[in-house]
C-alpha cells in the first residue's frame, strides 16, 4: 500500500506551528537538564535510575499482569481484555449502554487516543468531553494531539482565545492566559456535575496492590471521580509494574522527564470502586492489547518499556520542526517513528516513511527515562520496512550516491565538481520524488573543494 509522504505535511506546517513547538520543546528540555542537575548532581546517578526503570519494565510482564487482574479485581474492580482498538471501544459502549450513560468525562489518556475513543462514543450518541486543559483545547477544534504531554503544543494563546470564543467556551474573545484558563474551568464545572461516568488511563498499574496511579497537574482525575458514578480505566498491558515499591523509581523519573517538575502537582491512586457517596460505585478496568504482544515477542520489545514522558520529543531536532501531527499517527517523535507502524498491523506500510523523519543523532537516547535505545530500534524499523517491501512515494533513490560513495578514487576525482550542481534548475523540479523532496527543503550551495584538505590546513 502506498504510504503517506511526511513531506507533504511538512510542506503544510504554519510559521507559528513552528514557533510554538520549537520554543515549547526547547524550554522543556532545558526545564528537565535544570532539575535533573538539582535532583541528583552526583555524577550517573540519574543515568543509574534510569537504568533500574528499564529494568523493572523488563521483568516477567504477563506474570505481572496476572496479578494486577487478580488484585484489581479482588479490590471489587471488573476487569476486561481487550485485544484490539474495536473491542475496547465496543466494551466501554456496552458499559455505557447497560448503565445508562449519556455524559461522560475524560482524564487525559493517550491510550484512549490511540483507539480513537472520543469520536466512537460521539457517534453513539454520548456527550464525552476532555477535562485536561491541553485535551480541551484541541477536542473544540476537532485536532489530535500533537504531543503525548502537551497535546495542544502547536497552538498560540491568541488562536486558544478565538477558538474558545467562536466554540462557546469563553463568552468573548480574551487571550489573558489565566482568563483562558478560569473560562475552561468554567465550563468545565457543568460538564463534571452532569457526567455519569467518568473514563481514565492509567500512568502505572500496581500488580500486588491492583490499584493505578493517575498522574495530572490540573487535578482533573480526582475532580471527575467525585461526580461520576463509573470509573472506566484503560491502559496497554505495558503500564503494570510489580508494586508500589517500584513505582517510586518512576515518580522520580517522569515528571522531571516530561515537564522538568520534581513532581505532578497530583498524584492519585484509585483501588477499586469507592464507598464513599460521591464517588464512583463502579470501576471497570481495561487492559489493552492492540498489537503488544506482538512487539514484547519482538526485537522491538524495549519500545514497551515507554513511560509516556515527550523528552524524546522534545529533544528531537526533527520534531522541533515539523510539529506532532506531521507523524499522522497518536505517538509523535522518536517514540512514533518505532511505535505507530508497529501498532498499525496491517497497514504498516502507510507509516513506512516514518524512520526516514530521523537524523540518528542519538539525542532522544541520551535523555529518555526508560533508558530506550531509540536509535537502533529506528534503524531496525527502517530495515523491516524494506523488508515487508513498503513502497514510499517521494523516497529518493540514493543508489547513485551509494555508487560513488563506496568507490573513492572516483569520489575524490568527482567531488572537486560538485560546484557545478549550482547551474542546476533544482528549483524549477516541482514534480516527482525530487520536487516532493526540494519542496520542503533548501539546499545550500556547493563551495566546492575537498574536506580532506580543509580538515588538514586546520
Ligand atoms: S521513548 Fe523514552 S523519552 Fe520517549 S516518551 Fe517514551 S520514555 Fe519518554
Amino acid at each position: 500500500m502506498a504510504t503517506q509522504p511526511i513531506d507533504d505535511f511538512c510542506a503544510k506546517i504554519k510559521p507559528s506551528t513552528k514557533s510554538a513547538v520549537g520554543s515549547a520543546s526547547k524550554e522543556t528540555t532545558a526545564a528537565r537538564k535544570r532539575i535533573f542537575e538539582a535532583a541528583y548532581p552526583e555524577a550517573g546517578k540519574t543515568d543509574a535510575l534510569r537504568g533500574i526503570a528499564n529494568a523493572i519494565k523488563g521483568q516477567d510482564l504477563a506474570a505481572n499482569v496476572r496479578r494486577a487482574a487478580e488484585s484489581l479485581e479482588r479490590n471489587g474492580v471488573k476487569v476486561l481484555f481487550a485485544a484490539d482498538a474495536m473491542e475496547a471501544k465496543e466494551q466501554i459502549a456496552e458499559i455505557f449502554k447497560a448503565e445508562g450513560v449519556k455524559n461522560a468525562v475524560k482524564v487525559k489518556s493517550m491510550t484512549t487516543e490511540e483507539i480513537g475513543l472520543n469520536s466512537f462514543l460521539q457517534s453513539l450518541g454520548t456527550d464525552i468531553v476532555e477535562t485536561d486543559l491541553g485535551e480541551l483545547i484541541i477536542q473544540i477544534e476537532g485536532e489530535g494531539p500533537s504531543h503525548i504531554v502537551k497535546p495542544a503544543m502547536h497552538r498560540k494563546r491568541d488562536d486558544i482565545a478565538a477558538s474558545f470564543e467562536r466554540h462557546h467556551v469563553a463568552d468573548s474573545y480574551d487571550d489573558n492566559p489565566q482568563h483562558i484558563t478560569l473560562n475552561a474551568r468554567k465550563y468545565l464545572r457543568k460538564k463534571f456535575l452532569a457526567a455519569d461516568a467518568v473514563i481514565t488511563g492509567a500512568n502505572y498499574v500496581l500488580a500486588k496492590e491492583g490499584a493505578i496511579a493517575l498522574i495530572t497537574n490540573e487535578g482533573n482525575a480526582r475532580f471527575s471521580m467525585a461526580g461520576a458514578k463509573i470509573h472506566i480505566a484503560i491502559a496497554g498491558f505495558e503500564k503494570v509494574i510489580p508494586s508500589a515499591k517500584e513505582l517510586a523509581v518512576f515518580l522520580n523519573l517522569l515528571a522531571r522527564s516530561a515537564t522538568g517538575q520534581h513532581s505532578t502537582v497530583y498524584t492519585d491512586f484509585v483501588s477499586g470502586p469507592g464507598s464513599a457517596k460521591n464517588s464512583p460505585q463502579k470501576m471497570y478496568f481495561i487492559f489493552l492489547d492492540n498489537g503488544r504482544s506482538d512487539i514484547l515477542g519482538s526485537e522491538f520489545a524495549e519500545i514497551l518499556k515507554c513511560m509516556r514522558c515527550g523528552a524524546c520529543m522534545n529533544r528531537c531536532p526533527v520534531f522541533r520542526l515539523i510539529s506532532g501531527h506531521a507523524y499522522r499517527a497518536t505517538y509523535p517523535g522518536p517514540l512514533g517513528i518505532v511505535l505507530s507502524p508497529l501498532l498499525a498491523g496491517e497497514r504498516f506500510c502507510e507509516y513506512a516513511d516514518l524512520p526516514k523523519a530521523c537524523t540518528l543523532c542519538g539525542a532522544c537516547a541520551e535523555v529518555c527515562p526508560a533508558k530506550i535505545p531509540l536509535p537502533d530500534l529506528v534503524l531496525k524499523m527502517r530495515d523491516l520496512a524494506k523488508t515487508k517491501h513498503c513502497k514510499v512515494p517521494n523516497d529518493i533513490n540514493f543508489a547513485p550516491f551509494s555508487f560513488l560513495a563506496t568507490r573513492p578514487k572516483l569520489w575524490r576525482a568527482l567531488v572537486p565538481l560538485n560546484r557545478l550542481a549550482n547551474f542546476l534548475p533544482l528549483g524549477a523540479v516541482k514534480f516527482g520524488p525530487l520536487g516532493r523532496w526540494l519542496k520542503t527543503r533548501t539546499l545550500p550551495s556547493f563551495r566546492g573543494g575537498l574536506f580532506r584538505k580543509w580538515f588538514k590546513n586546520g
